[in-house]
């Protein structure tokens, strides 16, 4: 094998910043003070926050050196199934940093705020575009919002045609926030199964579907990288019973620019900016969860929606039927702005090009590791591909365990254990940043970390080796959580 990325290299202890603070020290010097003194007011002069003092170099390599034990997707390849990790373009961020557009107060009233608001009015064309749908909402922050607002939607479609439903169908590959989302707007979720292919059949939907039932939500393509071949039929065994097909479209990387949903039976559906377009994410924000509509859901969009008049743009709330405000403000711009760079730089073509390589990288790591690994569905996959450990078992060894051998690699592991249908399920997304030679790096690793699975099962057991922190014992860390350091 060529040499590994991974390294234990010169990667520094570093205390906490209490810990390093000597009294008397100091980052910065005033000038002499040309003034009298004079005491503060006996109130300001109680006791203050305990901050350590500091000199200039002792804040920049605390900060400096907590950074290089940090991992992401400007260090390395991040195949975190599910998660879309891909390399996103720096002059995105450039376009979101300029300061007429990071530096707009979202109080400034709607004449100071044209070019934000025709951005945000285009975005929303070009993601409806995207997805072949009618219209568009940027208010949700995430993927988790944007689903509640599909879900409220819903509800507020049934309402108006006074006909109340208490249940939505959610299938068992779904992403644990979709049955949350139903919960969170009073639906009951019914789960159902998929088949041996791994995606839902229309029998299975028919079953259970019914005049209770206020719709589906339906991962396409779904949390094992599968296309859900029969959505049109289960879209028509569901609107035949009056209910609402939603999509969960955080895996549109697979198909920006190739599927239209709004023509293969969706009525609504969120998108992750986060994800697809060009918003690194895995740090806990900010996110954007846009949400997609066919014509007879566009009433109930939450208000305020950026509409055109007379070549100005303003903010309307003349939506009688909407559904309210998500949130302050009109979401997280930042993410928007991102979005749009993204999305005008690449083209249309080379966004279908973008999901046309995700799904080719996607495969030919399939196809690669197929034999080293227990491949849980094996047939051609979408952006992202899910193994199991089911090879390794007598060998007494885990998909955690290679997880975390991984790492001694020089790799970020994939998603592991997820989705819950597959046991011990280790789900990669290449995505289409990915060089080959990464692609065979990566494979390369799997590969000697199976034969050392074989061979050397201690090892692997004591992974990683090379890392600042080895194994955490995660329950520990849920439960009791140590938030001084
Ligand atoms: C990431 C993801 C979500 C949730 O998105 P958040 O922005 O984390 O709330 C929902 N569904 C699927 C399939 C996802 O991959």
């Amino acid at each position: 094998m060529t040499e590994s990325l991974g390294t234990t290299g010169l990667i520094l202890n570093e205390p906490l910043l209490w810990e390093k603070g000597k009294k008397g020290r100091s980052g910065f010097s005033l000038p002499r003070c040309d003034v009298e003194s004079f005491p503060l007011a006996q109130e300001l002069t109680g006791e203050g926050p305990d901050f350590p003092d500091l000199s200039e170099v002792d804040v920049v390599r605390h900060y400096t050196r907590l950074s290089q034990w940090n991992f992401g997707v400007d260090t390395g390849m991040y195949p975190l199934g599910s998660c879309t990790m891909k390399y996103n373009p720096k002059t995105n961020e450039k376009q979101a940093g300029l300061p007429g557009l990071a530096g707009a107060h979202p109080l400034l009233p709607a004449g100071l705020s044209q070019g934000i608001l025709r951005m945000m009015f285009e975005l929303e064309l070009y993601l409806t575009e995207i997805t072949g749908m009618d219209a568009t909402t940027l208010q949700p922050a995430a993927g988790a919002h944007g689903e509640l607002a599909g879900m409220l939607l819903i509800h507020g479609f049934h309402k108006r045609n006074g006909m109340q439903r208490s249940k939505i169908i959610v299938p068992d590959t779904a992403h644990g926030t979709n049955p949350a989302s139903v919960a969170l707007c009073g639906y009951r979720p019914i789960p159902v199964e998929s088949n041996e292919q791994g995606i839902l059949s229309v029998e299975a939907i028919h079953d259970v579907m019914d005049n209770d039932t206020a719709g589906i939500m339906i991962t396409n393509p779904n949390t094992l990288g599968l296309f859900e071949e029969n959505i049109q039929k289960i879209a028509e065994v569901v609107h035949n019973k009056g209910g609402m097909v939603y999509c969960d479209g955080a895996n549109m990387n697979a198909v920006m620019g190739v599927v239209k949903m709004g023509t293969i039976g969706v009525d609504v559906m969120h998108l992750n900016l986060h994800k697809t377009f060009s918003t690194p994410h895995g740090g806990g924000g900010p996110g954007s969860g846009p949400v997609c509509v066919k014509k007879h859901l566009e009433p109930f969009l939450p208000v305020p929606r950026v509409v055109e008049e007379n070549g100005k743009y303003v903010l309307s709330e003349d939506y009688p039927e909407s559904i309210g405000k998500l949130q302050a403000f009109q979401g997280n711009v930042g993410v928007m702005i991102k979005a749009y760079s993204y999305i005008r730089s690449m083209g249309p073509e080379n966004l279908k090009k973008a999901s046309q390589l995700a799904v080719l990288n996607a495969n030919y790591m399939k196809e690669k590791l197929k034999g080293t690994l227990h491949l849980a569905y094996d047939r051609p996959c979408m952006h992202e591909c899910v193994f199991s450990d089911k090879h390794q078992i007598d060998d007494h060894i885990t998909t955690l365990d290679m997880a975390k051998r991984l790492m001694d690699y020089g790799f970020h592991p994939p998603t592991v254990y997820f989705p819950l249908v597959v046991d011990g399920a280790i789900m990669v997304e290449p995505t289409e940043t990915e060089s080959k030679e990464d692609l065979d790096q990566y494979i390369e690793a799997f590969k000697a970390i199976v034969n050392e699975a074989r061979d050397d099962p201690d090892l692997l057991h004591g992974a990683p080796k090379k890392c600042k922190v080895k194994r955490l014992d995660e329950t520990l860390a849920a439960r009791k959580p140590c938030l001084a350091g």
